[in-house]
């Protein structure tokens, strides 16, 4: 059985003809590897869509169409750019094809608001259906087999237009049945990420940036051997280069750390767009495209504590803490489900959590309803709001078993005042606040206590 490596390049990996170039550089000289590529829509180009929609919906259907015009001549301009005829010339018909639709489906969004979401979904597949395209276009104009593959014969969704969920069974099915006969043959299969067909065959998408989430799936499907995520940027990197210039990159993290990472938006995956990959143990690679040869870093399943313990220092600016206190939680049971409901109430997503016997102390970054939930939180305790904090997260399996890295944190930054602290139970990451005055200070010391000493197993 084959096994394939899916690669999959994000909106600005197929910004312009240029980055076309490089992904097709970067696939063809990966064919040994049974690439499947999945891609997503020319950057910007699913916002341009979905605005058109958005202005089709008030009943301006002229306007969302002319909205529209300078996408539809980007895309034929790089296809110039790239192809020669009549390959180029191919691609411009199936372009303004493409527009007659899109303009029919605009008129069908005005006269039929009743199915906005179904009819919006139509119109954003089309991105990824003309970026998919010219991609097989041109790897098969560099010598290539390639063939486009409608991602809707694949992935095989729900109804939830919008965030469509995936069907596993059928997904899995349909996407073996369709590309390992390519894949036999020696042809790169190019597909959309994002998008997606109820089983009536009804156009779906994932959700925004649900091309990872594409990946992973058909990885999971095709038990690839690997699926690699390629991005602008050199993996995961020990710390925000923005604060710490020497930041270097992670080589390998384990699922789990990898999730902690999220959070931070250090560019890392979305834990929930991995999880089809995390369920099969598929490691997942993230890539560099421009910087092909590195290494980039490696998600998987096996946990591997190293000599330093410490992979990473995560941290997030213009966080805000909310401290409840209140006798009535000693000894009490549901305090902490009607304290969680206030925020659950005001769709207010809550990060960190500590609590003792008779406070909770709570972190967000999200604090636009906060005047309300503290007016409900006075009824079950007494509240402090603290504002202008900072998280750092030390991140790094086997955290909890090692010795004195709590203490060599807090030595390090002995001088700044740490509240909220949190060992999370995955014992993989150590959490906790500061003000954000002094956080870009904290991590460049403990960026150098952590990664730039010489190692001695001795001190770690
Ligand atoms: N094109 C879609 C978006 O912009 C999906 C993706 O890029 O992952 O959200
Ligand atoms: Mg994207």
């Amino acid at each position: 059985m084959i096994m394939p490596t899916v690669m999959k390049f994000g909106g600005t990996s197929v910004a312009d003809a240029a980055a076309f170039e490089n992904v097709a550089q970067i696939v063809g000289a990966r064919i040994a590897l049974a690439p499947v590529v999945v891609v997503s829509a020319m950057s910007g180009v699913t916002d341009a869509l979905l605005n058109s929609t958005v202005i089709a919906n008030e009943g301006r259907v002229a306007d969302a169409t002319a909205f529209l015009a300078t996408t539809f001549l980007r895309h034929k301009q790089t296809a110039s750019e790239l192809l020669s005829n009549p390959a180029a010339a191919d691609y411009v018909k199936d372009v303004d094809e493409v527009e007659k639709e899109v303009a029919d489906y605009l008129r069908l969004i005005a006269a039929h608001p009743e199915q906005y979401r179904a009819l919006q979904d139509a119109v954003l597949a089309f991105g990824e259906t003309l970026s998919s395209l010219l991609l097989a276009a041109l790897l098969s104009e560099r010598g290539f087999i390639a063939r486009q593959i409608d991602a809707r014969k694949c992935v095989i969704t729900d109804d939830e237009h919008g965030r469509a969920a995936p069907l596993l069974t059928e997904t899995f099915g349909a996407t073996q049945a369709m590309l390992f006969p390519l894949l036999e043959m020696g042809a790169v299969p190019v597909m959309g990420g994002f998008i997606g067909a109820n089983k009536n065959g009804k156009t779906t998408t994932l959700g925004r940036g649900g091309s990872d989430y594409t990946a992973a799936i058909i990885g999971a499907a095709l038990n690839a051997r690997e699926i690699q995520i390629w991005t602008d940027v050199t993996g995961v990197l020990t710390a925000d280069p923005r604060v710490v210039p020497s930041a270097q990159t992670v080589e390998r993290l384990s699922y789990g750390e990898a999730a902690e990472l999220a959070y931070f938006g250090a560019k890392v995956l979305h834990p929930k767009t991995i999880q089809p990959a995390i369920e099969d143990g598929i490691p997942v690679r993230i890539c560099n495209s421009r910087e092909p040869e590195a290494v980039g870093t490696l998600v998987c399943a096996q946990t591997e504590t190293t000599p330093r313990t410490v992979k990473a220092i995560a941290h997030k600016k213009g966080v805000t803490t909310v401290q409840i206190t209140s006798a009535r939680m000693l000894g009490a049971y549901g305090f902490l489900r009607a304290l969680f409901e206030v925020f659950e109430k005001h769709r207010t997503v809550v990060d960190v959590v500590t609590t003792s016997e008779v406070s909770v102390s709570l972190s967000l970054d999200d604090a636009t309803s906060l005047p309300l939930i503290v007016e409900e939180l006075e009824s079950l305790g007494t509240v402090r709001v603290e504002k202008g904090l900072a998280i750092i997260c030390v991140v790094g399996e086997g955290l909890r078993g090692t010795p004195g890295i709590a203490a060599r944190v807090f030595s390090t930054i002995s001088d700044i005042n740490v509240t909220l602290i949190s060992q999370g139970s995955s014992s993989i990451n150590f959490t906790f606040a500061i003000e954000e005055e002094r956080v870009n200070e904290a991590v460049k010391r403990l960026h150098e206590a952590f990664f730039e000493e010489k190692v001695s197993t001795a001190t770690i």
